[in-house]
């Protein structure tokens, strides 16, 4: 159940708009038509920003109608189109944005992106007093207060189904393949890829890398007769190439993994049952806080129930793996 905020008598604003910054999440489309669906009922004016910060800084934007965000809930990526903005980082870019918004007499900004993207419409809040509300839209499941983004899910299974394709022929040829799936600062897809997919080990940036104990585990396991494929999910960690470093000194040691690296596959795709459901309760409820009068807030789901998170929080603490998940899945796996 969630518990809707009490909606305010006098709305402050008639018009909004609404942003996807940052990667592209599986589920981006599902969240912008719960806002704009949502505002439309409230009798809100929605704006659609194009290219996130680069389309606000360039004044493109235009307003969006029921239909206009008709027959996309199924599609992956975002019609809004996303982009990485550097410029935004200047205060005084920050200042002329919200000097745009203000022209168009558009009262607050809904902003669906990850950790940077929260980051720019928190800064812009502060410095500008324009009210936003964060919608936390990654695949990394890596954003402080909240146990789910948008397209987590979908890029988690997306990594599974390529996985279990990569085991026939591991196990066809008797080999094994280090598998890196998405996560630079958090092994959070490569924990649930490799539950999921029963890999035979999981590395993941919070835990170091013992190259000797791999390889002598393998070595093992193949001289007793119980390994001679399988499947070990790398997460890609902060240093790019780390997974082909990692086959290269397996080599050294005497064994002969395969690499596949599944990148920007696990990005793309129709998002899940679970994100769209996810993305359009995430959108409806932004608008819901909105009418109530909150800002500088992220929707979050705690327990199962969508919540709100004050950006200065999300912005401040890092998440850190679950600690319980690692363990079990240490259990399991190696
Ligand atoms: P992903 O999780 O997919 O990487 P993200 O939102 O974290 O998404 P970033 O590239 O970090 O992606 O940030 C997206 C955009 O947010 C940046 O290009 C910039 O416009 C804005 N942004 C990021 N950090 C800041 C900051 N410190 N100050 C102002 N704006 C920022």
């Amino acid at each position: 159940m969630y518990t809707l905020p009490e909606l305010k008598q006098d709305k402050d604003f008639d018009s909004i708009a609404i942003m996807t910054s940052g990667g592209d999440a599986p589920g981006m489309n599902p969240a912008i038509r719960g806002v704009v669906r949502a505002a439309l009922s409230q009798g809100i004016k929605v704006y659609g920003i194009q290219r996130g910060y680069s389309g606000l800084i360039a004044d493109d934007m235009s307003t969006l109608q029921s239909g206009s965000v008709s027959n996309i809930v199924q599609r992956g990526g975002t019609v809004l189109k996303t982009d990485r903005c550097t410029a935004f980082k200047d205060p005084a870019v920050r200042a002329a944005a919200a000097e745009i918004l203000r022209r168009r007499g558009i009262g607050a900004l809904v902003v669906i992106g990850g950790d940077g993207s929260l980051t720019g419409a928190h800064l812009l809040q502060q410095e500008t007093g324009i009210p936003v509300i964060g919608i936390p839209g990654t695949i990394d499941n890596d954003i402080f207060g909240t146990e789910d983004t948008i397209g987590f899910d979908t890029a988690v299974n997306t990594a599974l189904e390529a996985i279990d394709r990569i085991r026939d022929t591991a196990t066809s040829h008797e080999r094994h393949f280090l598998v890196e799936v998405m996560g630079r600062a958090s092994g959070s897809i490569a924990i649930n890829v490799g539950m999921a997919a029963g890999a035979e080990m999981i590395l993941v940036p919070e835990r170091a890398i013992d190259v000797a104990a791999i390889s002598s585990e393998l070595a093992a396991s193949r001289r007793a007769g119980t390994g001679s494929s399988g499947i070990i999910v790398v997460a890609e960690g902060p240093t790019p190439g780390l997974t082909s470093r990692l086959a290269e000194q397996l080599r050294e040691q005497g064994q002969d993994p395969r690499v596949c690296i599944l990148g920007h596959i696990q990005r793309g795709g129709s998002p899940s049952g679970h994100d769209r459901v996810l993305a359009t309760c995430m959108g409806a409820m932004a608008v819901r806080y909105l009418c109530a009068g909150y800002s500088d807030i992220m929707v979050g789901v705690r327990d199962g129930s969508i919540i709100d998170v004050p950006l200065d929080d999300v912005i401040r603490f890092r998440k850190g793996l679950d600690p319980s998940l690692l363990d079990m899945a240490l259990q399991v796996h190696r």
